[in-house]
């Protein structure tokens, strides 16, 4: 890796980093150079072996992203690593039930981490990037929710079609002043957010049946799609939503 995808002397924060698709993403980084913050509420240890075994600074920060209360350590804590260059908000939950019967707490729960966390977290990332005018990333993990309906997750596709549209408006405010905020939208990939739907051989075989790859997705597919909006390479690209998702949507 090199030139316009290089992100040596990068720093890079990236919630959720402990596992799935955050872990891959914050290894892919620290493939292309930057060192990483890995925010989150459980253990980072095996994330942080693997930044570390590439050569990269690695920090952890302890933080539950369902509230707001951690935002203003979670910035001061991940700049004694240095100046973040790249937020990835990677974090996200997923609650199942019918419509009908769907229940205040789990639209709550999903709401607070998916969007609301995502909104203050980059308004306080922002305010760091453009307080010495060196600008930044902002990365956010939607998905295929955030264009199409789905079934029985009511407040995840509320929250990711949300989420597509925050990054959008961010992108407007930010853009000419440094800023490029984008989003990653994944189709169906093996982590522990799709282990219900991959034990439903029901669902499982109609996702299958409709991926023209021909296989679910793997984290490390994800890595490449984050490693080129945090690069110069995509220095021009503001909001969009870009699906990595086998081609699940062109279908
Ligand atoms: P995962 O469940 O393996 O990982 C979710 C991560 O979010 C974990 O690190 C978890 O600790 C963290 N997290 C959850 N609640 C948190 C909280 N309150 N505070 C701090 N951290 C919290 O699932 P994943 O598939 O790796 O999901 C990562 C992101 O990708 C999510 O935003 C998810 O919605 C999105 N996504 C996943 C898929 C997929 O197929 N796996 C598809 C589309 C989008």
């Amino acid at each position: 890796m090199g030139g316009a995808f290089d992100l040596s002397g990068r720093n890079a924060v990236v919630t959720g980093a402990n596992t799935g698709l955050g872990q891959a993403i914050a290894v892919a980084l620290a493939e292309a150079g930057a060192g990483i913050v890995a925010v989150g509420r459980s253990d980072m240890s095996e994330t942080g072996d693997r930044v570390r075994a590439l050569g990269r600074p690695f920090r952890a920060v302890t933080a539950d992203l369902s509230s707001l209360e951690p935002v203003a350590r979670v910035v001061a804590e991940a700049e004694t690593a240095g100046r973040p260059d790249i937020l990835v908000n990677n974090a996200g939950i997923i609650r199942r039930a019918d419509a009908l019967d769907f229940s205040e707490a789990d639209w709550d729960a999903v709401m607070d981490v998916n969007l609301k966390s995502v909104f203050f977290l980059s308004q306080a990332f922002a305010r760091r990037m453009l307080a010495d005018e060196r600008g930044g990333r902002i990365i956010n993990i939607a998905s295929l929710l955030s264009f199409q309906g789905g079934i029985r997750i009511p407040s995840y596709t509320a929250s990711k079609s949300g989420l597509a549209g925050l990054t959008r408006l961010l992108a407007c405010e930010w853009a000419g002043r440094g800023i490029n905020v984008n989003a990653i939208a994944p189709g169906y990939f093996i982590t522990n957010n799709t282990e219900a739907l991959r034990a439903d051989p029901e669902r499982s075989g109609q996702i299958l049946g409709r991926i023209p790859a021909g296989h679910w997705g793997d984290p490390r597919d994800l890595g490449g799609a984050a490693v080129f909006l945090a690069s110069p390479a995509a220095s021009y690209i503001h909001g969009i939503v870009l699906p990595v998702d086998g081609g699940w949507l062109a279908r």
